[in-house]
């Protein structure tokens, strides 16, 4: 086994979702990428606007996958007040994609922001 085409076969599935996820929430929100990445960094990540960018498409600074760490996923979720796991699957509701408007409730699945 050599471990650097293990790690040019990085398997970045779930980031890729996660980072789709929090797209999502973040529009969702109202929030811009800038002010959802200061409200990360509050919470001690050296996390810019460029991270949060690539982040959410999955892309690294060299143009190759980036995969989300649990440290970033567990802030990102802090930031949203929703479990970490909830991050980690595709959305079950295709109305509101789990994730309906901040003070508003998902007539589909009953989901409130
Ligand atoms: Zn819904």
């Amino acid at each position: 086994m050599n471990n650097r085409n293990a790690r040019t076969e990085e398997d970045t599935t779930t980031s890729r979702i996660v980072g789709r996820n929090i797209k999502r929430l973040r529009t969702a929100r109202g929030l811009s990428g800038r002010r959802l990445a200061a409200l990360v960094q509050e919470r001690g990540f050296r996390f810019n606007h460029s991270s949060l960018s690539r982040m959410e498409l999955g892309i690294n600074a060299k143009g190759g996958q980036r995969a989300v760490t649990v440290d970033e996923l567990v802030a990102v979720a802090s930031v949203f007040g929703v479990e970490p796991q909830e991050l980690l699957t595709e959305p079950k509701c295709v109305a509101c994609f789990d994730a309906p408007p901040l003070g508003f409730a998902c007539r589909s699945c009953g989901a409130a922001a």
